[in-house]
């Protein structure tokens, strides 16, 4: 089962619920250093102390906020409880807002959260009318140390919730000029037909890592003494005429060329179990080969 990040009650007016969250991805944070709590000496792994000169247990430790070099204003466990705002057990959601108004800018880490048992109805309830509406739920919520802002969303297995960056958090954009092109009527149709063509459903599993992929791949030719072959790379010429480009980029969306094949899942299962030697070696990138290709080839 997944590790519970987050234990609390979400509310909804009057409405309580409990809730259990769920790393879905993770980001960085800063952290505090761990001092000695008998001289504030900065502790290595294993926890030893430096000036007195013996390791120090788990329950000797107190958390140190370097404000100059070496100087720590000193935090016990209790002090940090007793800071913490209302959010680190209750998340209350404070407005509903459009979804479809939303930047994805904001979104920082990705969660999600289950009902317990006691709150099952209220959190169906919640979620059906959601997902009815296009409204997510904006949230305050404490957790490591930190209070951040959140939007409580419908996802496809139960209620999703990303934490926010703060809008003094987000850059701002370098500005692009875009109002000073004339765009002709005839290139937004062509480049309309274009995406048109290569409109599909939103469909992630079918995206994949092909360097990794590759390298999986080259590691199992290797092991069986095999050459590491060049993957071809496309050629890419610069645009001088936008309709030209167009056009054929269409003409080829119509009457699509044999690309040149990557190596499939199943070929690299082939490589690595040993089934059947391939035909062709892997294609591994470029670089790799210059650099692998004289071990290999010795
Ligand atoms: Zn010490």
């Amino acid at each position: 089962m997944a590790t519970t990040v987050w234990k609390g009650h979400l509310t909804f007016g009057l409405i309580s619920m409990p809730v259990r969250m769920f790393a879905a991805a993770r980001g960085e944070r800063i952290s505090f250093n761990q001092l000695h709590k008998e001289c504030h000496s900065r502790l290595k792994q294993p926890l030893f102390c430096p000036v007195c000169n013996r390791n120090v247990e788990r329950s000797e430790i107190v958390k140190g906020y370097e404000y100059e070099k070496d100087q720590y204003v000193l935090f016990s466990e209790e002090e940090m409880d007793k800071i913490e705002p209302a959010s680190a057990k209750v998340m209350e959601i404070l407005e509903f807002v459009k979804l479809s108004e939303m930047d994805p800018l904001y979104f920082d880490s990705s969660y999600y959260i289950s009902p317990e048992d006691a709150g099952v109805k209220a959190y169906q309830l919640l979620m059906k009318d959601m997902e009815e509406s296009g409204y997510g739920a904006i949230a305050k919520l404490t957790m490591h140390q930190r209070e951040h802002i959140v939007i409580v969303r419908p996802g496809t297995r139960g209620m999703t919730l990303h934490t926010m960056f703060y809008s003094n958090e987000i850059r701002a954009a370098e500005s692009v000029p875009t109002d000073k092109i004339e765009l002709k009527d005839q290139e937004k149709k062509l480049a309309q037909q274009l995406i048109e063509s290569l409109a599909a459903p939103f469909d992630p599993q079918k995206y994949r890592d092909e360097y990794q992929e590759n390298l999986k791949a080259m590691i199992a030719a290797k092991l069986k003494g095999q050459q590491v072959t060049e993957v071809a790379q496309p050629h890419l010429a610069p645009v001088i005429d936008l309709m030209e480009a167009l056009k054929k980029s269409l003409a080829e969306k119509q009457a699509p060329a044999a690309r040149p094949a990557a190596v499939s899942p199943a070929e690299v299962a082939q490589v690595s179990a040993g089934k059947k030697p391939p035909t062709r070696a892997v294609q591994p990138v470029a670089v790799a080969q210059k650099r692998a290709g004289k071990k290999a080839a010795g």
